[in-house]
């Protein structure tokens, strides 16, 4: 798959919730897994790649995968993460959000349609975050939470 980058429209896409479950979402899956892994990303959402639905690929601590379909938030801490991040579809822009929380409980289905709920911690809550705000057709570098000036200066090199 090709990976998009800002400022192409699927980016600014509030995605679809997944509706139906079965071998032609499980394919579309692996194929983003495969995508995300050979361009060293830990995460990547489905409208990066051109599907506009609630969906996305995430690398877990110890290289497990976790397939993401129709994430709600449950909570999230209060403390920061501090942690920078960056995107497959911005590459090279690495950003400090200091909004993202250190943890955070979703619920989401699997790829069978089965709902989960669980604590994602660190840089992985972070990914959790970032991935989210895709689904939502948001760019992570135009939140209040980065000064004006960075966030002019993005929007000019990104179109975002
Ligand atoms: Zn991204």
């Amino acid at each position: 798959m090709e990976i998009l980058k800002f400022p192409n429209p699927n980016l600014f896409v509030n995605c679809k919730e997944v509706k139906v479950f079965g071998e032609e979402l499980k394919t579309l899956l692996d194929a983003m897994w495969e995508t995300m892994k050979s361009s060293n990303g830990i995460g990547l959402a489905a409208n990066q790649v051109g599907l506009t639905y609630r969906m996305f690929v995430m690398e877990g601590l110890n290289g497990d995968r976790f397939n993401v379909i129709n994430p709600k938030e449950i909570s999230r801490s209060i403390v920061p993460a501090n942690i920078r991040e960056g995107c497959l579809s911005a590459p090279n822009e690495f950003l400090l959000r200091p909004d993202r929380a250190i943890w955070i409980e979703i619920q989401f289905q699997k790829e069978d349609g089965v709902v989960f709920q669980r604590v994602f911690k660190d840089l992985q809550a972070v990914c959790v975050q970032h991935e989210m705000e895709h689904l939502e057709g948001k760019s992570y570098m135009q939140s209040k939470t980065i000064p004006k000036a960075k966030r002019k200066h993005l929007a000019k090199k990104w179109g975002v």
